[in-house]
């Protein structure tokens, strides 16, 4: 039974993008159960995640002392790792030790090799005021911009493709603006299991007339209940949107209005889609002509429709490619800048608009300021009196390959996971055991804390206060419910020791504080008071003065570029890095389980969520594993020419026959062992959604 709590604490869901608001109930220091609030974005709702994925927080492998690696360690890329075996690895240490240690090593490396020697990664995991000062620290502390987040694995190429068209990283419209749209796009996205109560919006939608056209490789749960879903042959997206396009101009079924008034490049855009006619890109993406036509003819004759997407369109190499096509069907057709409309990339970690928001970039201070334009440098150099590195930094993959090169010498990582969700796991396994000094601040002894010199115990989301951003811009506040066990401290506290060990003099008194510098760095959310956001709960940016009311719907007279017009920018046909041949003749796909939070650091010590998903899963088109003689639920070894693991075969012909999809929580079977770490060239975000590889029994 459970017991009867003695508080209540309004806070929200540290999983998905979607940002439920929830409430914890607490007895004696122990969350005992969860509660959905009546919060914008879920309106009292909460997936199985975020009702029962909160015992975590209570798992006996916490960390609660800080950890120093013993001398005769050996830190090897290769060693299974044994959380339960921590002292044979680590010693304990007090505070003071750990920290002098952690921070003394990085400034000796940044002394002797300089700022750019060092590199840094924050987590979208994290609160918008952890991810500030942590990139605040990385820019003053260490001298470099060398700080990066998991954005680059999820969306880098959508931002970088927003940014280019149409001036913001940005979705343009809420989830629940669906309900309000005649159709809808949802494309490389599985709501159903990744944005679990945003997908209850869209079988609402659907449900009251909203026409759901799903284009996906996959078939998802939205799909079965969709006008229509476009099974197209995975990586072909340019190919069939720019067949859309091709018969949105032919047919004469572009807002011309819209085009003149507030777009540029509009002819070279129609130049180029005139070589994709349906007809020609039917073979390469496997969607008959007839049916390109009547998706393009729906979704630009629709009185409002909306684009809404996934990491299928982003994780490629050629990501920023397939989003730039989403963000021209959306200009050529004016469905952008009202209600029911626009283009929404669903934003998958509780906290990665923030954190990108918050500057946790290589490339940009906060609000997406360049850090090599020379005036948002000089700005920066203002508020936080220092002068300022204007080279962008080294992202997620370039910093591993850097390690690699003997380029980069120590690192800081707060709440990542390199080890189990950087493409290539094995070679980003060995860069960081390769590293001369690696800090890593964590709640649980992580696979990449396993490779650190010093392991410093953080504070789980319900053991702390700071704001967070949903996918739909909105600002909302997590509110601490019980104490950090033992020895473990805020992240905010460790940060700033951290600094403050590096030379800094960072006196900050609390949050609020801290919240309050990023407003007068960041116009966007200037608005936006501590005290406001403690008596309204959310609020939604652009939120320049205070008062305003915020603006979900955005663009709806100009967009925010130098000459406030959205930019068309063509994209041709560019193949995977890695086909599938004889020696790897299958696709790999990874992603996510409804039950499984990213690395699976944390819902794997969720109680009710690791009794329902507790072993490595591959999902195999049951005509593969009938050729391959093994039975649903037999073992099997995918190989890559980077790697292998051996998981449990689940027969699901959700994918066509030749792709495999493979969940990347699971430690003991890492998906990302097999993974190719090429980059989209624009976005720099590694080609997660397609690798060949092998099956074989056993
Ligand atoms: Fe949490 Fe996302 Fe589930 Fe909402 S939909 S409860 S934010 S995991």
């Amino acid at each position: 039974a459970l017991a009867v709590p003695d508080k209540s604490v309004d806070s929200v869901c540290p999983y998905c993008g979607v940002g439920c608001q929830l409430t914890y109930h607490v007895k004696d220091n122990r969350i005992e159960y969860v509660e959905g609030r009546d919060g914008p974005a879920n309106s009292g709702r909460l997936c199985v995640k975020g009702r029962y994925g909160f015992d975590y927080a209570h798992h006996p492998q916490r960390l609660t002392r800080p950890l120093i690696r013993r001398a005769d360690a050996p830190k090897r890329a290769d060693m299974a790792m044994n959380p339960e075996d921590v002292l044979s690895v680590f010693r304990e240490a007090s505070w003071e030790e750990a920290l002098a240690l952690a921070a003394g090593k990085l400034k000796t490396i940044r002394d002797q090799h300089g700022g750019r020697a060092l590199a840094g990664f924050g987590s979208a995991k994290g609160s918008n005021e952890e991810a500030y000062l942590f990139q605040k620290l990385v820019r003053t502390g260490f001298a470099s911009n060398n700080v990066d987040h998991c954005t680059r694995l999820c969306h880098a190429s959508s931002v970088a493709a927003l940014l280019e068209g149409i001036g913001s990283g940005a979705v343009s419209n809420p989830v629940r603006d669906i309900e309000q749209a005649d159709v809808a796009i949802i494309i490389g996205a599985n709501p159903t299991v990744n944005h679990p109560v945003a997908a209850t919006w869209m079988k609402n939608a659907a449900a009251a007339g909203t026409r759901l056209i799903v284009l996906d490789p996959r078939r998802s749960e939205l799909a079965a209940i969709a006008h229509r879903h476009l099974q197209f042959k995975p990586d072909t997206d340019v190919a069939l949107l720019n067949a859309m396009m091709h018969v949105i101009v032919e047919e004469g079924l572009v807002d011309e209005g819209f085009i003149a008034d507030r777009t540029s490049g509009f002819e070279a855009l129609k130049a180029n889609v005139a070589a994709y006619s349906p007809e020609k890109m039917a073979p390469i993406c496997g969607i008959d002509a007839d049916t390109i036509r009547y998706v393009a003819r729906l979704y630009a004759s629709a009185k409002s429709a909306m684009i809404l997407w996934g990491m299928g369109v982003s994780q490629h190499v050629h990501g920023t490619d397939n989003a730039r096509c989403l963000i021209a069907l959306a200009l050529m057709t004016g469905q952008i800048g009202r209600p029911g409309t626009g283009l929404h990339p669903l934003r998958g970690q509780n906290n990665v608009q923030g954190a990108s928001d918050a500057g946790l970039i290589p490339m940009m201070y906060p609000d997406y300021q360049r850090v090599d334009n020379p005036e948002a440098k000089a700005r920066f150099e203002s508020l936080w009196g220092m002068a300022l590195d204007d080279r962008p930094g080294l992202t997620v993959v370039e910093v591993m390959k850097a390690i690699k090169a003997g380029e980069v010498k120590g690192m800081y990582i707060m709440g990542e996971n390199p080890a189990m969700s950087d493409p290539d796991a094995n070679h980003a396994r060995e860069s960081l055991a390769a590293l001369e000094h690696l800090v890593v601040q964590d709640i649980f002894l992580t696979e990449t804390a396993y490779l650190a010199d010093v392991v410093l115990p953080a504070s789980a989301f319900a053991e702390k206060t700071g704001t967070f951003t949903n996918t739909d811009r909105l600002v909302q506040l997590g509110r601490q419910a019980i104490d950090p066990p033992g020895d473990a401290r805020q992240d905010l506290w460790i940060i700033q020791q951290m600094a403050n060990g590096l030379g800094l003099d960072w006196r900050y008194g609390d949050v609020a504080e801290v919240f309050d510098e990023m407003r007068r760095s960041m116009p966007s959310i200037g608005g936006i008071t501590w005290e406001r956001l403690q008596r309204e709960d959310a609020v939604t940016y652009p939120c320049m003065q205070e008062g305003d009311p915020g603006a979900p719907v955005v663009f709806t007279d100009s967009f925010p570029t130098a000459t406030g017009r959205a930019r068309f920018v063509p994209a041709d046909i560019i193949p995977a890095a890695e086909r599938p041949d004889a020696d790897y003749p299958l696709v790999l796909i990874t992603g996510r389980q409804l039950e499984h939070w990213h690395t699976g650091s944390m819902t794997r010590r969720a109680g009710v969520l690791d009794a329902l998903e507790p072993d490595p899963v591959a999902l195999v088109h049951p005509l593969d594993l009938a050729d391959l003689g093994v039975a649903p639920g037999g073992v099997i070894t995918i190989a890559s020419r980077r790697g292998e693991v051996s998981l449990y075969a689940r027969a699901d012909d959700s994918s066509p026959p030749g792709a495999v999809f493979v969940p990347f929580c699971y430690y003991e079977a890492a998906a990302n062992r097999l993974t190719n770490d090429a980059l989209d060239p624009f976005g720099k975000i590694p080609e997660f959604k397609y690798c060949a590889v092998r099956i074989t029994p056993g």
